[in-house]
Parts: structure tokens; sequence; C-alpha cells
């Protein structure tokens, strides 16, 4: 709470009769999705929310300010209370309560046996997995000004495997499932799902080729297995531009879009984003 009483004792504490609205897109979510929380008011000149141990930026947008929240995967069913700071252009300060309400939503089994080789890399192959893992920590670490607006599936095709599926790989069980299948024949273009800018171009061993965006404000997103890769690092897309071509590089075992989305260090579930936040 310490931090709290430091933004109170700065800011001076006060209960101005101003007005606004600091809401919950919808105030039940499910673990391993996205919670939206909207101030529809006065304009913020800065706005913080705390959840759990976190402290999340409100950012400006057309109504007031926004903040996209993850709901980890292994978070327990149950209410958490989100605290808002919140400081007007004029700099009057006021403090909000809203109560999270997390259901557990169950995610379906899959099993699968597959060549002993991907189950069990060499020892070569796992410091090439080590490798591009940091590669990817350090990637989804950066924190850029906020790109994204709406969003939009990145290929038409049905989903195939959703996010947080649990998979027991030759008989071992492994992590849940990390983002979302979309079924598309080899070659079908690959849309980004908002504008943003790569940040990652790669040949990786789990995913093949992949691409990675940055939205801003933490969110990623992370195209895998693609036969195609038809962007370079440092380029700005447009929500929708084509990104690649769908592939079966990488631990694949038939030509699909993996899409995994990142929200400030958390894996969500793609659909969820997709869901709440199209136009
Ligand atoms: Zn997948």
């Amino acid at each position: 709470m310490r931090l709290w009483l430091f933004i109170a004792v700065v800011m001076g504490w006060a209960w101005p009769a101003w007005s606004g609205e600091f809401s919950l897109a919808s105030p039940q979510v499910y673990n391993g999705e996205v919670a939206v929380l909207r101030w529809q008011g006065e304009p913020l000149s800065f706005g913080v929310v705390r959840y759990r141990d976190e402290v999340i930026y409100l950012y400006p947008d057309p109504t007031g300010a926004v903040a996209l929240l993850p709901v980890a995967l292994d978070t327990a069913a149950g209410d958490y209370p989100l605290l808002a700071a919140l400081v007007t252009s004029q700099g009057q300060t006021t403090f909000r309560e809203l109560m999270l309400q997390v259901a557990h939503k169950t995610r379906p089994e899959e099993s699968l046996t597959l060549p002993e080789r991907m189950v069990s890399p060499s020892a070569e192959d796992l410091a090439r997995i080590n490798r591009e893992g940091s590669l990817l920590n350090e990637t989804f670490a950066g924190r850029s000004p906020r790109l994204w607006t709406t969003f939009e599936r990145p290929v038409d095709g049905p989903v195939s495997s959703v996010f947080g599926k649990r998979r027991i790989m030759n008989g071992q069980a492994k992590a849940p499932h990390s983002g979302t299948d979309f079924r598309g024949s080899a070659g079908t273009p690959v849309h980004a799902i908002s504008h943003g800018r790569v940040v990652l171009v790669s040949d990786m061993f789990y995913t093949g080729n992949t691409v990675v965006v940055d939205h801003g404000e933490g969110l990623f997103s992370l195209y895998a297995h693609l036969s195609r890769v038809l962007v370079g690092k440092g380029h700005d897309v447009r929500k929708g531009e084509v990104l690649g071509k769908v592939g079966s590089t990488g631990r694949s075992t038939g030509a699909h879009l993996h899409l995994t989305v990142k929200l400030l260090g958390e894996r969500v579930d793609p659909l969820a984003l997709l869901a709440i936040l199209k136009e």
C-alpha cells in the first residue's frame, strides 16, 4: 500500500465533486482473459490502477482513459480489488475502488503422440531453446507508446485449438497451449491484429518462422509457423496488413497459424482480446 500513501501525500488527499465514471467493461472475467478498465469523464493527466502486486497505467483515449488488465491463466477464482488513483488535467485527485470477479474456466485437454526428438530436445536444441526464450523475454519486456486501436482476426479460418488447452505429450503433462491456433492452408495471408511495429523476425525452434508485433503499452502479438515472412524488423504495420503466409515451420504437425498474445508480461487468450475490442 506504500505507493498509495505516497500518491496521497504528493497529490493531496481530496475527494472533489468532479464528474466521471470508473468502470469495468465486464465485472466478471475468466482466468486467462483480459479485463478492460475505463475512465469516462474529466480528462486525466495521470491515472494508475493497483491490481494484485502490479501497478497498471491508464492511457488517454477519446472517451477518457483505458487500461487493459491481464488476468493470468493460473489466477484463482475470486474477487480482486482494483484501486485507482486519478489526477485530472486541473490537478485534482480522486481514488476509486472496484471489484474484479475472476471466474474459473475449465480448459479442454488433449493427448498427443509426437516423435521423441520433438518432445525431448537434444542438448544442442535445448541451448537454442533457452537462447530463443531469452530473446523473446527481452522483446516482451519492451514498453512503447500505444499503437493499438481495435483488433481483428489474423486469418479467416476457424479456430482449431484454443488458448490454455492442457496438453499431454507422449504421456507427459506439458505447459498449457500458449495461444490460439487458426486453421488455414499453407500460403493463406496472415494479417496483423492491430496497428504496431515489427520488433522481431526470427526462425525459432518451437515457433518456426516467427513475427512479433509490438502494439504499445506492453501488448504484443506473436505469429508462428509461417511459411513466408513478408515484413522486416522495424516495419510499422497497420491493422490488417499482411505479415506473412500460413505454414508449418518449427514444431508443428500441419499448416496453421499459432497466435500468442502477451500483455504486460502475461500470456492471455487472443480470442478474449479480439472479442472485447473488435470494431
Ligand atoms: Zn498453437
